[in-house]
């Protein structure tokens, strides 16, 4: 990119988040990923990646002003500090030709798969009940959402299909933030307006149908509204299970299920009983379940060893770059992040890298997974079309091909743990004094 010849009308509104807001290039595939900060805040440590003219992006914020959902406007884009993260689009992966059929993205924010085990856990119904279930009940309290999502992300993180395609189901019905459907790098389904009524599912079903009534033998190309969402969940459900490239264990290898069952998912049960065969170690699930498991103690067990490295610090500011606390995220961090010890010997080496671990896990809880799904070629190409594309896995009874990644890394400051810890008894206070209660 030539920083000096930017110009705001090759960029367009894409989506936001909580923490920043991403506009897309109008030909090439790429993403801006732009920081926000508070509407009345003017302090702001943005990561820097790419610098941009600051003129280029005071007219851009200008330009996308009113696109941008209006829940999310009690943040303001950083103009400030020229900063911004250049990333692949992965609503438009480049190795598709722009002639060919668009492909279908979908973005998933899964966030905790799994119930603390941590003896710190101090009340029993976070062993039971999942973090995400019990949140909802606290956001449609707050008013944050008008519906609860039934939506648990044991389901999701099963490994089992049919809790899969049950969680996937009830994402399509309340998506709130944790769901998003691209058509050709475009948003056609997601939970616009905040805590307003669902997004018209039937206008979802109509873009779908084209991709599933062609090479899936359907007659009279005929297909219920119920069998193409069936179709749809099903290749997703293949995709989220597909190995995700690199080192991730041999191919067949499961992790077991556990005690990975959420009292508050509706999910029979009766059913989880049977024929539950855990995450393909290599499959982008199992990767972030593993990495959201870094928090072995609980927000609970973990704030004391918080409070051992904040007293450390203010005792001894300079350790803060040696324990690296503020960074930087590299080969080092990580190896001394893995080669903790288990046993608490009172050190301060020993609290940080269990902070650093939760801190990680943190993130973990709050990535997104974009699943990239292609219509296969057809088969007289197949075999040029395809080798070139040998990290594309073909599931041919769908006839569709998908590429699956993880967006949204952002590290967590030390200093959201405190928030972290209310935040949990808030919830579960709230969870034990509404959600518990009703059947
Ligand atoms: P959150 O509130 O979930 O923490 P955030 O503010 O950290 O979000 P992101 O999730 O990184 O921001 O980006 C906001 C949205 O922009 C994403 O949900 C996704 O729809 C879109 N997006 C982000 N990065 C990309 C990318 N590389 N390609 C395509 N779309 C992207
Ligand atoms: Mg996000
Ligand atoms: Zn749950
Ligand atoms: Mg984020």
């Amino acid at each position: 990119m030539e920083m000096d010849r930017m110009d705001e009308n090759d960029w367009k509104y894409h989506e936001e988040g909580n923490k920043s807001l991403v506009v897309c290039h109008v030909q090439h595939c790429r993403v801006l990923r732009l920081l926000k900060y508070p509407a009345e805040d003017s302090e702001n440590p943005p990561q820097e990646v790419v610098r941009l003219p600051l003129e280029f992006v005071r007219q851009l914020s200008i330009k996308i002003q009113h696109q941008r959902p209006a829940w999310r406007c009690d943040k303001v884009m950083d103009i400030y500090s020229g900063c911004a993260l250049c990333l692949p689009n992965l609503t438009t992966p480049t190795q598709y030709q722009p002639t060919a059929t668009p492909p279908i993205c979908i973005e998933i924010k899964p966030k905790w798969g799994f119930l603390p085990s941590s003896k710190h856990v101090s009340r029993d119904i976070k062993t039971r009940v999942c973090r995400y279930c019990m949140h909802q009940h606290y956001k449609v309290a707050n008013g944050k959402w008008k519906r609860r999502s039934l939506y648990c992300p044991l389901d999701l993180f099963s490994g089992n299909r049919q809790r899969m395609h049950f969680a996937i189901r009830h994402l399509i019905e309340e998506p709130q933030n944790n769901f998003k459907v691209f058509k050709g790098g475009q948003c056609i389904y997601s939970s616009k307006e905040g805590s307003e009524g669902s997004p018209d599912m039937n206008a979802l079903l109509h873009h779908l149908r084209p991709y599933f009534l062609r090479g899936n033998n359907r007659v009279n190309g005929h297909m219920t509204a119920k069998a193409v969402l069936n179709d749809f969940i099903q290749v997703l459900v293949n995709a989220l299970l597909s190995p995700a490239g690199g080192d991730g264990g041999p191919l067949t290898h499961r992790a077991p299920e556990g005690r990975s069952f959420c009292e508050a998912s509706l999910f029979s049960n009766e059913r989880v009983r049977h024929g539950s065969q855990g995450l393909p170690s290599s499959s982008v699930l199992s990767r972030i379940l593993q990495t959201q498991m870094l928090d072995a103690l609980d927000i609970e067990g973990l704030y004391p060893l918080y409070c051992r490295v904040e007293q450390h610090l203010q005792d001894f500011p300079k350790d803060r770059t040696r324990l690296q606390i503020d960074g930087p995220y590299d080969q080092n961090f990580l190896e001394n992040v893995q080669k903790s010890s288990m046993e608490d010997d009172g050190s301060v080496e020993y609290a940080a890298a269990k902070v650093h671990q939760y801190r990680i896990a943190m993130t973990a809880k709050d990535c997104s997974i974009m699943a990239a799904l292609v219509p296969s070629v057809k088969e007289e190409d197949d075999d040029e079309g395809l080798s070139s594309q040998k990290h594309l896995r073909d599931f041919r009874p769908q006839a569709f091909s998908s590429s699956v990644s993880i967006l949204d890394l952002d590290p967590k400051p030390l200093d959201s743990i405190p928030r972290q810890l209310r935040l949990d008894q808030k919830i579960v206070a709230c969870y034990l004094r509404t959600g518990g209660a009703l059947p």
